[in-house]
């Protein structure tokens, strides 16, 4: 029986893991952790029957105390009680499904207690996989990826040679802008932004998966979790999304994962890993499907991807710039508060502003966060 802990579940992928969870019947959960949603998280506790469980409010967790005193839980709140669900002794395995840059520190402590991270929350390598990476190989733990693309590429790698990787071909679904022109994106509303037209996710990352600036995470958390150049990493359009991605190799071979959208498989993929195990649930039909199609991605339109490859390559701090300048944009969109293209404005603006620092620690990656954040409070 495996034990894991989850960070984030009640979101888009922490519902989605208890399911893999409920269906399997043989993994235990020791410890949950929510935002804001106590009563979903309640009902969870009285399910899976952590032995800890954290939110992020103490008024949150004075509510939660009360609502679960009939059961042995106990309840914490703030980075506490993150850190104390990330480290939580009886789990072997963190699932990072949290959004934002906040998963960064109970990610590393996580690491630094022996977990196994299974990691949806690409903020963490993005902004820190300088620091992620090594410390994992120094703690012999996996990093198991759950972002699909990422999945399909590390299943594309089993049984493989890692030094033979010639590109990796990360595909992308274009979202539901693809084949609109600059002036046609700057007048989308929200409501267009938030139907993507493969996948059902939490706000946030559909947001990026119309800008295209979640391909560009993507970029980026690729880079660190196959130890790649920039230089040999392809966003391909592939607007089925049936394949999640490809490995290249250094004889021209190219090993794809296929499948029909749905986390669960990478989710329980990652859980599981090397094993594979049933997982219910549409299967593709490749005759129904009659084609796939590619195309090059659209960075003049969609800039925020090109923003992304230049963030990478100046390296250091700069794509902590980018996502935090994003993560606020995206905020303030959804918000109403700017238009579609202003996110890449914003992201632009900061990065402008900018100056490297190289190999940043963890410390100077919150004090870039905070002062973009205050930048575009002072500006936008
Ligand atoms: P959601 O917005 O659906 O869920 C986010 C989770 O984080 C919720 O449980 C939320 O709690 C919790 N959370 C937010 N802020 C805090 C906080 N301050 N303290 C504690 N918990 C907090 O996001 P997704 O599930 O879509 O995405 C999670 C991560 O996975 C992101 O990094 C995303 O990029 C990545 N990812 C997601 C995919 C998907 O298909 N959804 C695919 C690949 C990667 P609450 O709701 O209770 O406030």
């Amino acid at each position: 029986m495996k034990t894991i802990a989850i960070l984030g579940s009640t979101g888009s992928i922490g519902t989605q893991t208890l399911e893999v969870v409920r269906a399997n019947g043989d993994i235990r959960v020791a410890a949950l952790s929510a935002g804001r949603n106590i009563k979903l998280l309640e009902r969870q506790i009285r399910e899976f029957r952590p032995r800890m469980a954290a939110v992020w409010s103490e008024e949150d967790a004075k509510s939660l105390r009360t609502a679960t005193a009939d059961l042995p839980v106990e309840i914490l709140s703030g980075m506490e009680g993150l850190r104390a669900v990330a480290v939580c002794a009886e789990s072997e395995i963190l699932v990072t499904a949290i959004v934002g840059m906040i998963g960064i520190v109970p990610t590393i402590e996580g690491i630094r207690a022996g977990k196994d991270i299974a990691l949806a929350n690409k903020e963490t390598l993005v902004t820190a996989g300088h620091i992620i990476m090594p410390l994992a190989r120094e703690h012999g733990v996996r990093i198991l990826p759950v972002d699909s693309e990422h999945s399909a590429i590390f299943q594309s790698l089993n049984g493989e040679d890692g030094r033979q990787i010639e590109k990796i071909l990360l595909t992308a679904s274009g979202g539901p802008f693809r084949g609109k022109s600059c002036d046609e994106l700057r007048a989308v509303r929200v409501e267009d932004a938030l139907k993507h037209p493969n996948w059902a996710m939490g706000q946030k990352i559909t947001i990026d998966s119309a800008s295209m600036v979640n391909k560009g995470l993507e970029v980026m958390e690729a880079r660190w979790l196959f130890g790649v150049e920039l230089s040999q990493i392809q966003v391909v359009v592939q607007p089925q999304s049936v394949i999640h991605s490809m490995v290249q190799f250094a004889d021209g071979a190219v090993i794809a994962q296929l499948g029909t959208p749905d986390m669960k498989l990478p989710i329980q993929y990652a859980l599981y890993y090397p094993q594979r195990r049933y997982l219910g649930g549409a299967r593709l039909d490749f005759a129904a499907l009659g084609s796939i199609t590619f195309e090059n991605p659209d960075m003049e339109t969609f800039r925020g991807l090109a923003y992304a490859f230049e963030a990478a390559e100046k390296g250091g701090s700069m794509p902590t710039v980018f996502n935090a300048a994003n993560e606020r944009a995206v905020s303030k969109f959804l918000r109403r508060e700017i238009g579609f293209t202003q996110i890449y404005d914003i992201i632009r603006d900061c990065m402008d502003a900018h100056r490297v620092i190289e190999e940043p620690d963890v410390q100077q990656i919150l004090d870039t966060e905070k002062s973009v954040y205050e930048r575009i409070e002072s500006r936008w």
